[in-house]
Formats: C-alpha cells, sequence, structure tokens
C-alpha cells in the first residue's frame, strides 16, 4: 500500500508550526483550515454582496448618500479583512497547509485569503496617512485646470486642442499647460510614495512595487523579462506605424517630422493612436442595434447573455456613471452591465468587452468551485477574454456576417486595420514606460525621476525630449497616484488575449490563419472557453491557467504575429 501522501510528508521530516508528526494531526489542521474557510464566507460572503449592490447603486445613481453607503460597505470588509487575530490564525494556516492537505483547493484557498488579508495588514495610522494623501492628490487632480495665458482648459478642451489645432506653438503652449498638473502635485507624490514604500516594509517587502507584485501573484525579474520580450517584438513595427504617423502629423502642422515635439501627438501622453486616417469607423453603427448584435454573437457561440442584459443598465440617464463597467454581485450568476451605448464604434467595442466580463464570470464558473475560488483568475485574465471579443467591432468580415452592412468596405477596410493596429502598438510602448517608471520610482525614489520619465519616454515612445526640459511629468499620470502597480495588466490582458485567440485558431479551426477566424455561431468556441479559461475560476493561478488553457506560458509571441507586415 502507498503511504498516505499527507502523513509521508510530514514524517518525512519538516517540522510545521502548530503541527508534530502524525496523521491524526494532519487531519486535525485539514479541519482547522478548512473550518477559517468556512467562517470567512460566513462572515465575507453578505458583506461582499451588499458592498456590491452599494457600489451599483452609487454609479446607477451618483447621488452623495449611495456614495456614503458604498465607502461605509467598503469600510466595512477592509476591517473585516485588517482583524489582526483573524490574520495570525490564517498566517498559521498558511505556513502548515501545504503539507496537511491532499486538497489543491483547500490550499489554494488558503493561498488567496493570506494575500487578501495579508494586503489589509498595514499599521491602521499609516494607511490613514496614505488614504488622505492619494485623496489629496486626487482632489488637485480634479480641480486642476490647465492655464494659458488667462484662460483656463478643462480636460477635454486641453484634448480638443491637441486633437485639432495646426498651429505648433498653440500646441506647445497647451501640452506644457496641462503638464503642470505634475508639477502641481509632485510634493504630495513623492510624500505618497514614501508613505507607500513604508507601509510595504512594515509587512516585508523592499518596497511598494515589489509588494504589489506579490499581492496579485507577480513579480519583478518575470514581467521584466515578459516586456524585454515584449520590447524586441514591437520595436521595428511600432517604429514602422509612427514613422506614418509622424508623417501625417508633420503635415497637418506644417513642420518638418524632424522637428515634431511631444505636443504634436493627440494626447498628452501619445498613449493613443492620433486621428490622422481619414475612417469613420461609426459609420456601419448609426443603424445598427448594438445591444441585439451582441446578444446574436454571444448566443451563437455558445455563451448565451440575456439574464445579464435583462438586469443590466445600459442607457445614460441624469447622475449615472458615464462609463462601463460588469459586476458579478453574488458568485451566484447576478451579473450586471453598466453602460451608456450610443450608436457608435466605441460602443459596440465596449459592450463586446463588457459582455466578455460578463460571461467570464459565475454565469460560467460552476457553483461546485468553493466561494473563494470563483471568480476570474486575475484581473489580467478577465481583462485579457473581455479584449478578445473586443477586437470584432473593428473587422468588417465580422460585421457582415453579423448582418450589419459597411457602405464604403474598402476605406473601413483600411482605417480600421491601421486603427486597431496602431492602437495595440502605442499602447503596448505606453505600458513600457508605466511599467519601468513605476518600478523604478518605488525602488529609487531619491534619483531624478523627471530624467527616468523622459529617458524612458525616449526609449520607448520614440518622442523627442523638449531641449532641456525637467519637470515632474510623470505627476500629471493619474494612475501613477491613484491605481498604483497595475497597468502592467491591461498590457499582460492584450497579451493573453493574443495567445487564446491563436489557440483556438489552431485547436477549434484547425490551424485556421488566426485574423480568419471570426468565432461567428460556432458553439465549440463558447465550449473552448468554458472548459479552457472560466470553469477552473481562481482554482489556478494566472499561470497555471494561462499553460492550462494554451499550453504555453504567458508570452508576447502571438500579440506580436498579429502585427507583422502583410
Ligand atoms: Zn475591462
Amino acid at each position: 500500500m502507498l503511504p498516505d501522501r499527507r502523513s509521508f510528508l510530514i514524517a518525512g521530516g519538516a517540522s510545521v508550526a502548530g503541527l508534530d508528526s502524525s496523521s491524526a494531526n494532519a487531519q486535525l489542521a485539514d479541519d482547522e483550515a478548512k473550518a477559517f474557510v468556512a467562517a470567512h464566507v460566513k462572515k465575507l460572503r453578505p458583506l461582499e454582496i451588499a458592498a456590491g449592490k452599494a457600489w451599483w447603486n452609487a454609479n446607477i445613481t451618483g447621488t452623495d448618500a449611495d456614495f456614503a453607503r458604498k465607502e461605509e460597505r467598503q469600510n466595512v470588509i477592509d476591517a473585516a479583512l485588517a482583524d489582526k487575530d483573524t490574520f495570525e490564525k490564517l498566517k498559521t494556516i498558511h505556513g502548515y497547509i501545504r503539507k496537511a492537505t491532499k486538497d489543491p483547493n483547500l490550499v489554494r484557498q488558503i493561498d488567496v485569503l493570506y494575500l487578501q488579508y495579508l494586503e489589509k495588514q498595514v499599521d491602521p495610522e499609516l494607511l490613514k496617512k496614505i488614504t488622505a494623501k492619494a485623496n489629496a492628490v486626487e482632489q488637485k487632480f480634479n480641480v486642476f485646470r490647465a492655464k494659458v495665458g488667462e484662460k483656463e482648459l478643462s480636460d477635454s478642451q486641453v484634448r480638443k486642442i491637441l486633437k485639432e489645432s495646426t498651429n505648433s506653438e498653440e500646441r506647445q503652449k497647451v501640452w506644457e499647460a496641462s503638464k503642470k498638473a505634475g508639477a502641481n502635485v509632485e510634493g504630495d507624490l513623492k510624500e505618497l510614495v514614501k508613505f507607500r514604500n513604508e507601509a510595504a516594509k512594515q509587512l516585508g517587502f523592499k518596497n511598494y512595487h515589489e509588494m504589489m507584485l506579490f499581492l496579485n501573484e507577480q513579480t519583478a525579474p518575470e514581467l521584466i523579462k515578459l516586456f524585454d520580450e515584449l520590447d524586441d517584438l514591437t520595436r521595428e513595427p511600432f517604429a514602422k506605424a509612427k514613422a506614418e504617423i509622424d508623417e501625417r502629423l508633420a503635415k497637418n502642422c506644417g513642420v518638418k517630422v524632424a522637428d515634431l515635439m511631444p505636443w504634436h501627438y493627440h494626447d498628452p501622453f501619445f498613449q493613443e493612436s492620433p486621428a490622422v486616417f481619414d475612417a469613420d469607423l461609426d459609420a456601419p453603427f448609426k443603424s445598427a442595434d448594438i445591444l441585439k448584435l451582441c446578444e446574436k454573437f454571444y448566443d451563437g457561440i455558445g455563451l448565451p447573455i440575456g439574464d445579464v442584459i435583462a438586469r443590466s443598465d445600459l442607457y445614460e440617464k441624469k447622475g449615472k456613471s458615464p462609463h462601463a463597467f460588469c459586476t458579478d454581485i453574488d458568485r451566484e450568476g447576478d451579473v450586471r452591465v453598466l453602460a451608456n451605448i450610443a450608436p457608435t464604434e466605441y460602443w459596440m467595442s465596449t459592450m463586446l468587452h463588457e459582455l466578455g466580463h460578463a460571461v467570464y464570470s459565475s454565469k460560467n464558473i460552476p457553483q461546485k468551485v468553493p466561494y473563494v475560488l470563483r471568480g476570474e483568475a486575475h484581473i489580467l485574465t478577465t481583462e485579457g477574454v473581455a479584449m478578445q471579443f473586443q477586437k470584432f467591432s473593428k473587422q468588417r468580415a465580422w460585421l457582415e456576417k453579423m448582418g450589419v452592412k459597411v457602405e464604403n468596405p474598402k476605406a473601413f477596410d483600411e482605417a480600421s486595420a491601421k486603427v486597431l493596429r496602431n492602437e495595440l502598438l502605442i499602447f503596448s510602448r505606453w505600458c513600457q514606460v508605466m511599467l519601468r517608471f513605476e518600478k523604478g520610482m518605488y525602488e529609487n525614489p531619491d534619483q531624478d525621476l523627471n530624467e527616468l520619465w523622459w529617458d524612458l519616454v525616449e526609449k520607448y515612445q520614440l518622442l523627442k525630449r523638449p531641449a532641456g526640459r525637467s519637470a515632474p511629468d510623470y505627476g500629471a499620470k493619474i494612475h501613477i497616484c491613484s491605481a498604483p502597480v497595475y497597468y502592467h495588466n491591461y498590457m499582460m490582458g492584450q497579451l493573453f488575449a493574443s495567445q487564446v485567440h491563436h489557440t483556438i485558431a489552431k485547436e477549434v479551426y484547425d490551424n485556421a490563419e488566426p485574423s480568419t477566424v471570426l468565432y461567428i455561431g460556432d458553439k465549440k468556441v463558447g465550449d473552448f472557453m468554458k472548459k479552457k479559461v472560466f470553469e477552473p475560476g481562481r482554482t489556478l493561478s494566472w499561470k497555471e491557467l494561462m499553460k492550462f488553457a494554451t499550453g504555453e506560458e504567458l508570452s508576447a509571441k502571438a500579440f506580436a504575429k498579429d502585427f507583422r507586415t502583410k
């Protein structure tokens, strides 16, 4: 008879906190872990459902009362996860769980909970300082207006001028004025970074960047390796795409390509594709029923979403959030989308995106997956799925097969292919700057951050540093304050989307060329997504899921293949 793995491992020597070498005690430990999880779920599940509903309501009504309730609900959850005694118990269990049980889902639940509780173990006084500082920065952002002469410009006015003006001098003034947002928060942001680093050190990390990655089951070396690979594979196609854009930008402003400066691009950070290709991508959507198209598409691939739509809030109204999101309220199928649908390509793509999140939820993650693990494997995997479906709104073949009439097919093809390609390439180079800057800033906050920022912008985005410029331009990007160490997940989501799509092309469509694979009406696509991506929920880490779904680790290969010059 084979030895019982559990007692074998424990008898095998390692002394485990709270355990001695007997399988009876291992059984006790196993029971203790199960009891911990059960108590957690009993306490947190109702709190999480209430918070989910409060969040939903606040975004629908926009009232102060609903926003206050939303914050209140979140505070109750944070307080529960911050509880010292509960964390001590969890830490002990986390220390021995691998040796105490054969149940991989129990180990995984303890691992996931450990990270959730760990994040909240910062000294409450320090946490208060961090929250206050972050709020102060955010508030300064909200009231900041770029000032040119005596004229104050809103964010959208800045964007409009950068999009439309053909006067280089005006562009420069507006761009420089918009960057003052950085100088405006520089002092607060630097303090915030120090506080965040202090919090990380309290929990045993070198700095905040390292801690945030750890909490999200990532490490800096593996990210840098992945982003280096992405850099190699996108450098040339990006340079080519940018050269083509530069030519048009220069022509529009009557300057030489060599004289193009950062203010000649259409947004303050060159994170988006400048609108230089005459394209009316909106035309086919003027008379299309976006909602019906989504329903038909998802239904056709065997991932129906009628129930989600019935629960959703999809059109503009007063007080409502102007954005879009998808939320899983109870992990039992109450999944909803908030949107503000208008007849444009943007909303077609946004709805495909949000409903992508919706199908990757407790709708398709079985109830037998434990509550703690009944969600997406990682933020990057759910963003990835959403992006995988989102791209179809820019493919004519897809639109036509879905019954949407495209009046000027040739113009649409040229523009849409270019826009999609440029968007992804430009975004990938911008993400390089964000990842590497944040890493550098938290590792060494006392270095010359102005210099670091422009070194990266020059290297990855191929923009020219204005002569002698030394200003905290990084500070003008609100994510650095409000969504720290997060940006790279958007990029990794794109890599995930390409890799899964290429796998579907290979396995479901018998090695078809990925760009021709449109999914329409193929229930096999839904089956693949359910079995290979959705059903494991969080029982697998994002890395394990990647291997499970595609047979390979996450890489930039598939993403880069989508840009090979044809
Ligand atoms: Zn999303």
